[in-house]
């Protein structure tokens, strides 16, 4: 992603240490060249904007950052190397190259790996040890924490966010943040507590510097989101975002038509069928656009109506 400034040369350990941490908090992931490359001398750069570009754009990313690449924290595969090092003694990629949206043999490898080890877990707190364990995405190396909910029973209702941020990570607790107190505040104005929700996101790490999650990461841990649903087996769902939204309703219809839609979606296979799920604003969401509280209050309220209109089991 870059290389070091000439004088760079001159630092001391403790300030190379400062730079290189910056540079982990930014959110690069690779270097893929030993020198600074100048990216406006690119002869090669593509016209059209990429897909990653377009969303780093969009509303609900404002002051976020775009993936870097679908590739670039993917973790050790089951064939024992880094994707880093199965690509090393390639040619260095072009500058600007669109970023790769499929995953490759050994990524569903990993993706496979994942998916076994849910499904052997019986039990929410077995599923946190199974994560715990697994080492296919390197977002664990850089997260301070693994940041699941708790909670070991179910909840009727199970809200997925996108990813942890800084504090959820501190602390190990999804939305334990400023966005988790606005997220209490919401809940309580329909007279639900936090001990009633089970709070999930779609990674259980939070990738550096609060960037958007690759498609590489989502695919990954897409199977313990999974198993989460299946084992907390919640009445409704809540998608706090249009990246948990589109990624679980596996639809690319944009935020504003998705929110304060209920659509179902189908949980297992044969398990317990379809689950009634909302798509909201996500609460770090409101945090910069307040005006937009007055939709998650309609959507607040179409929640609490339909818990009204459910069988409590
Ligand atoms: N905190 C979380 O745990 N998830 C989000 O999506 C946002 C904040």
């Amino acid at each position: 992603m870059t290389g070091f400034e000439p004088s760079d040369a001159d630092l001391s350990p403790a300030d190379a240490v400062r730079r290189l941490s910056f540079y982990v908090e930014a959110g690069v992931s690779e270097a893929f060249c030993e020198d600074a490359q100048n990216r406006y001398q690119q002869p090669d750069a593509p016209e059209t904007e990429t897909p990653a570009a377009a969303d780093a754009r969009s509303p609900e990313l404002t002051g976020r950052r775009a993936p870097i690449s679908g590739r670039a924290l993917s973790g050790r595969t089951l064939s024992g190397r880094t994707l880093s090092e199965q690509t090393m003694g390639e040619a260095p990629p072009p500058a600007f190259r669109a970023m790769p949206q499929t995953i490759a043999v050994d990524d569903s490898e990993v993706v496979a790996a994942a998916r076994a080890l849910a499904a052997q877990a019986t039990s929410l707190a077995a599923l946190r040890e199974a994560i715990a364990r697994f080492d296919g995405c390197a977002l664990a190396n850089t997260a301070k924490n693994l940041v699941l909910d708790e909670a070991t029973t179910s909840a009727r209702v199970m809200l997925i966010g996108e990813a942890p941020r800084r504090d959820d990570d501190l602390e190990g607790q999804p939305f334990a943040g400023e966005a988790g107190r606005l997220l209490d505040r919401m809940l309580a104005a329909i007279g639900l507590t936090r001990g009633d929700v089970y709070l999930a996101n779609l990674l259980p790490w939070r990738p550096p510097g609060d960037r958007q999650p690759t498609p590489l990461e989502q695919a990954i841990c897409m199977p313990f989101v999974t198993r989460q649903i299946e084992l907390c087996a919640p009445a409704v769902l809540v998608f706090a975002g249009g990246v948990p939204a589109k990624h679980m309703l596996g639809v690319d219809t944009p935020l504003p038509k998705l929110r304060g839609q209920w659509k179902d979606y189908r949980a297992g296979e044969g398990q317990q069928g379809l689950i009634p799920a909302l798509t909201m604003f996500a609460p770090d969401y409101l945090l910069r656009h307040p005006a937009h509280k007055r939709y998650a209050w309609q959507d607040l309220l179409a929640l609490k109506a339909k818990m009204e209109e459910l069988p409590k089991t």
